[in-house]
């Protein structure tokens, strides 16, 4: 059934030689039942409800086929939909993948972009359980679905900001702005891909999300994906709330800028609330939290800078935005 390895194929398998490779490469893990059939069936554990998220990588517009490399492109892929699921503090469970993939990509491309996809995959027990494949007049499009699971109401929401809480942000913040400035300031070199691992392989937070909900401390959550300054905005607006932040303690990764730290996306750091009264400490599950700012009662957003206040302007990632 499955095709001998077609490494020197100028062109994409066939799509059922496509999907039975990709369901060899997946596995099983453990689910009810898996890639093969109409549907996957999957089992949540008992007293916890589901999270569903979805998330589109195009061409040239999340990833560039000359700048990324296809494993760097499979893992931001899933990245983003793990991000989510930590976001929430839950547990990601499976993951669906939609791929429309141009006639003329080599099939060494399309295996890079699974194994990389897979390999962040197998690091967090998600099981890769089914999706669909088409032919793409323009470019490689990936959608990702990722389900998860958290139990009932523990889940973290984006609206359960209190004015007196404290705002915190995981790691540090910037590096994978940075990435994509030298990418666009330089396009035909190749980045280090070390160096820049931020941008290239990010790691969603999920084990920092998971304990946060765990513990019950945190009263809202987001991930970083469209950056500080537009991700806060979500926080405030959902909750009804404003806040400050610091530009100070914000966690800088080395040689980044305030700007690249504020408003560029894809740092896929957690950036949470709590109450003053719940101790945080300064790592959890070895990853780095820094207190930023406070929710405050007003709705303004503001950022304090050389002992001043001012509007912090959303300035993060907008699709259609201007
Ligand atoms: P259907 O016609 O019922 O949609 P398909 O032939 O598209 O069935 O898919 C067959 C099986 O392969 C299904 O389990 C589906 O979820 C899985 N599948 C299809 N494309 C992908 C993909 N890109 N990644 C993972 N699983 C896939
Ligand atoms: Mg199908």
């Amino acid at each position: 059934m499955l095709a001998k390895p077609l490494y020197w194929s100028p062109v994409p398998l066939p799509e059922k030689a496509l999907i039975a490779r990709i369901q060899n490469m997946a596995g099983h893990g453990r689910l009810s039942l898996g890639i093969g059939d109409d549907a996957a069936i999957l089992r949540l554990p008992p007293g916890h409800e589901a999270l569903v998220t979805t998330d589109l990588s195009l061409e040239d517009v999340h990833f560039r086929r000359d700048w990324h490399p296809p494993d760097s492109v499979g893992h931001r892929c899933l990245a983003r939909g793990l991000s989510d699921i930590a976001a929430m503090g839950g547990q990601p469970i499976a993951a669906f993948l939609s791929l429309a993939l141009p006639v003329k990509l080599p099939q060494a491309w399309v295996d890079g972009f699974i194994r990389g996809l897979l390999k962040l995959a197998r690091r967090h027990k998600v099981t890769l359980a089914g999706g669909d494949t088409a032919a793409s007049p323009s470019g490689v499009m990936a959608d990702i679905i990722v389900l998860g699971s958290a139990p009932a109401g523990n889940a973290i929401r984006r609206s359960g900001a209190r004015p007196g809480d404290a705002i915190f942000v995981t790691g540090k913040l910037g590096s994978a702005a940075a990435a994509l400035e030298k990418l666009y300031a330089n396009p035909t070199k190749r980045l280090d891909l070390r160096k820049y691992s931020r941008h290239f392989y990010p790691e969603p937070r999920l084990e920092v999300g998971r304990w946060l909900a765990r513990q019950g401390v945190a009263s809202a959550m987001i991930d970083l994906s469209d950056g500080l300054s537009t991700d806060l905005h979500h926080i405030c607006e959902e909750s009804g709330v404003g806040a400050w932040i610091d530009a100070e303690r914000l966690p800088r990764e080395q040689g980044t800028s305030l700007d690249q730290a504020l408003n560029g996306g894809e740092d896929y750091e957690l950036c949470f609330t709590a109450p003053k009264s719940r101790k945080i400490r300064s790592k959890i599950a070895s990853v780095l939290v820094t207190q930023i700012g406070e929710i405050t009662r007003s709705r303004e957003v503001l950022l304090l800078e050389n002992g001043k206040k001012r509007k912090l302007e959303r300035r993060g990632w907008q699709h259609f935005g201007l």
